[in-house]
């Protein structure tokens, strides 16, 4: 028995995870969930599951998840706060975390699962961009086993040799390709994009998602921090991965080998798939996906990434070869931007000005702790937060 520990349950990812836990009850068993606020979601999940712990943000969400569980005669712990989260994804009886939060939110937790050595399945890509080398550092010395979950990722891990060991070249790796959808204003006029509302960009033709990662996929900066992803996952020099646009989202990612060969992973369009994989991995379980009927599919299509239409993605690699502790001032930039589109404090173009001032005016720093991570991510928001009530708010 697997004992699963899903940080960010009542997300999307943490709805499709435990979608797939549901169908393999003799393998899997839910340890702990956690949720921000949704916290009648919770309960209903808390019912169903019941795990032996339950984590929120507040004092005041644990109180009213205590009161909704009472009378049901389960016996769940219930806590609230960061050291909570960082106590589910990392006490002994655990054996895998799925870390779906979204942002930097989930960093500490991510973090501690690694520390204590756990299957880490990975969704928070966040945590991994402004963390990067320390946080594949404590998966090293932990032996954590880090399972990518975001599915151009997974795609590529499936597309390696098994004994790939992070140095592409030794594998005969030449290039990793990261295919995109091109979000829903891939042929949208450019002009008009000044003018898109959070609905719009929230309605992704492919996936269903959060709308953080949402905004993210329209203004491609989702990609962009899925190039840095794949850095640290793959050990991949920018120059050796690329971004291709593929509208049908069938192909979820390829990896070029020197002998002309290009290996891919195919399949429908739904993370169940690459969460089922990391599950069950290196055996393989039934995700609720049904098989790609490619006939019906019957053309993919490609085309370059358009970076003076994608801004975001051409941001994303410049903080990449930049290093230090520009990716995480980029995140940073990025959250508090997406957060004040979706606020409608500012319009969609305003989110690259505003991870492109950051960039600009954060000094970069060497990112030799994780505090010193953090101490960038807190100068990161309070510019963009500055940027956006000085310049730009209306
Ligand atoms: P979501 O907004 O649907 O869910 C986010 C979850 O995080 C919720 O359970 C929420 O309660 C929790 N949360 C939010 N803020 C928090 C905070 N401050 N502290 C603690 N918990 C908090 O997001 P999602 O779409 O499920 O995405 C989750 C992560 O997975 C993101 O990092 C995203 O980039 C990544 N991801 C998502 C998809 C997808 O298809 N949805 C695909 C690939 C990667
Ligand atoms: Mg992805």
């Amino acid at each position: 028995m697997q004992y699963i520990t899903i940080l960010g349950a009542t997300g999307s990812i943490g709805v499709s995870t435990l979608d797939v836990l549901a169908r393999h009850p003799e393998q899997y068993s839910v340890y702990a969930l956690s949720a921000h606020s949704k916290v009648a979601e919770l309960a209903a999940q808390c019912l169903q599951f019941r795990p032996q712990r339950a984590v929120v943000g507040t004092a005041a969400a644990a109180q009213e998840l205590t009161r909704l569980l009472r009378g049901h005669g389960l016996a769940i712990e219930v806590g609230y706060g960061v050291q909570a989260l960082c106590d589910i994804a990392s006490a002994p009886q655990v054996t895998g975390v799925m870390a779906a939060i979204v942002g930097a939110a989930g960093l500490a937790p991510t973090l501690a699962a690694a520390r204590a050595g756990k299957k880490v399945l990975l969704a928070n890509k966040e945590a991994l961009v402004m963390s990067g080398q320390l946080f594949m550092d404590a998966v090293q010395e932990n032996h954590a086993v880090l399972l990518p979950i975001d599915s151009e990722h997974n795609a590529i891990f499936q597309c390696l040799p098994h004994d790939f060991a992070r140095t592409p070249a030794a594998s005969g790796v030449a290039k990793i390709v990261l295919t995109a959808s091109g979000g829903p204003f891939l042929k949208r006029a450019v002009e008009s994009l000044g003018n898109v509302t959070p609905d719009e960009a929230c309605k992704h033709p492919k996936w269903v998602m959060g709308r953080k990662i949402s905004v993210d996929s329209a203004t491609m900066m989702n990609k962009g921090l899925e190039v840095i992803e794949a850095h640290w996952l793959f050990g991949a020099p920018a120059d050796q991965i690329e971004v291709l646009i593929h509208p049908q989202s069938v192909i979820h990612s390829m990896v070029s080998y020197v002998d002309g060969s290009v290996l891919a992973q195919l399949g429908n369009p739904d993370m169940r798939t690459p969460i089922a994989n990391a599950l069950a991995w290196p055996q393989r379980i039934d995700s609720g996906v049904a098989q790609l009927d490619l006939a019906q599919v019957a053309t993919l299509q490609f085309e370059r990434a358009d970076f003076t239409r994608f801004p975001c993605l051409a941001l994303a690699f410049d903080a990449l070869r930049a290093g230090g502790t520009a990716p995480a001032l980029l995140n940073a930039a990025n959250e508090v931007a997406v957060q004040a589109f979706l606020d409608l404090r500012i319009g969609f173009r305003q989110i690259e000005q505003v991870v492109a001032h950051v960039l600009a005016s954060v000094a970069n720093g060497a990112a030799s702790s994780i505090e010193a991570v953090l101490e960038q991510d807190r100068l990161a928001r309070a510019a963009a937060q500055a940027y956006i009530g000085d310049r730009l708010a209306a």
